[in-house]
This record gives structure tokens, C-alpha cells and sequence, in this order.
């Protein structure tokens, strides 16, 4: 394989779909970069407080809105998204929906047989998955200028995009699945 520079730092680039030296995910926008496991096991660490202070169903509905977006509520906090690997772009609702409800917990039963190794599975792993990517053909980037969402102009929020205000002036809605019930948890 000849050597080719990195588009992003301009050094010598590797054999692995990221960077060597700046984690540059090929085929990405420049400054999209594979998520270190360091901040990953952050991720988890912020998922797990923001399951506590939002009571469980607050952070069950932010995940919903922001699955469309390829993120959770702690990967939209630490501006980290799943990229789906065969097209490139980031994850869909559905893809999100099932590496978070249905791959997740399928892994949380391996690991807890191999004593939770399996969750640290990202660690030896050259693109930093962990085996709920490698089912569903995720890996996670850091896209803190939001460079994957080419549609999102500059709602602030995804909550702010109920106002139907603050969508009719775009001719083209986002695609993304509209849940029934949006309506923030009463009392
Ligand atoms: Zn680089």
C-alpha cells in the first residue's frame, strides 16, 4: 500500500480506517474523528447520571429524539455520534434503536458471563468497537461541529424543532421517526 498523508493533519495515514496519529476517520469530514476509549467509557459514566437525574423517562425521551441523530443523550452532551460503516453516514433512528435495545443487552449477557471483559471489548479493538458496533456496523466518532448533519441548519435544540414554527420555513422537513407522545413528562 503506498503512503498517503492524512487530509486532516497531513501525516502518514496507517492501514486502519482512522488516522494513526489524529483518529481522522476516513471517507468523513475533516475534524470527524474515531471517539478514544477514554472518552467513550466517560460516555458511559455520563449516561448512567443522566439515567438518574432525568428519573429514567426523561432520558428515555431525549433518547428517542436524538436516536435520529445517531446519538444518546451523553453522545449528544460529549458531541459524539455513531457513524453506520457501509454508508458513512451517521446511524439511523432504527440502527440506533436497535444497537442501544436489542445489542446492548444481548453483549451485557456475554459480558456478564466473561465477568464484564466483553464491555472493554473497544479497548483492543482497531476501530474502537465495542460488540454492539460490530453487530449492528457502528463505530463512534467525535463530531463536535456537527459535520454529519448536513440538514440541521441551526436549531439549537432538537427539542426546539416541536414549535411547528420552527420548522414550516423549511420546505424540506428532516426525515426522522415522529414518536406520538413528545410531550415532556407533567409534574
Ligand atoms: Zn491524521
Amino acid at each position: 500500500m503506498p503512503a498517503r498523508p492524512c487530509p486532516s493533519c497531513g501525516r502518514e495515514w496507517g492501514g486502519g480506517i482512522a488516522c494513526q496519529f489524529c483518529s481522522q476517520v476516513e471517507g468523513l469530514p475533516p475534524g470527524v474523528h474515531l471517539s478514544s476509549p477514554a472518552r467513550r467509557f466517560g460516555g458511559y459514566l455520563l449516561e448512567g447520571i443522566l439515567v438518574g437525574v432525568t428519573l429514567i423517562v426523561g432520558w428515555v425521551i431525549w433518547s428517542i429524539v436524538v436516536y435520529g441523530r445517531g446519538q444518546t443523550p451523553a453522545k449528544q452532551l460529549l458531541g459524539m455520534r455513531a457513524v453506520d460503516l457501509r454508508t458513512g453516514e451517521k446511524a439511523s433512528w432504527g440502527r440506533m434503536f436497535v444497537r442501544e435495545i436489542v445489542a446492548k443487552p444481548l453483549v451485557g449477557l456475554v459480558s456478564w458471563v466473561t465477568l464484564g471483559i466483553a464491555n472493554f471489548w473497544l479497548v483492543w479493538d482497531s476501530r474502537n468497537q465495542e460488540l454492539w458496533d460490530k453487530i449492528v456496523g457502528t463505530v463512534i466518532v467525535n463530531d463536535p461541529h456537527k459535520r454529519l448533519l448536513p440538514g440541521v441548519e441551526s436549531a439549537p435544540t432538537p427539542l426546539a424543532r416541536r414549535d411547528p414554527s420552527d420548522v414550516l420555513p423549511f420546505p424540506t422537513a428532516q426525515p426522522k421517526p415522529q414518536p406520538a407522545e413528545l410531550e415532556p413528562p407533567v409534574g
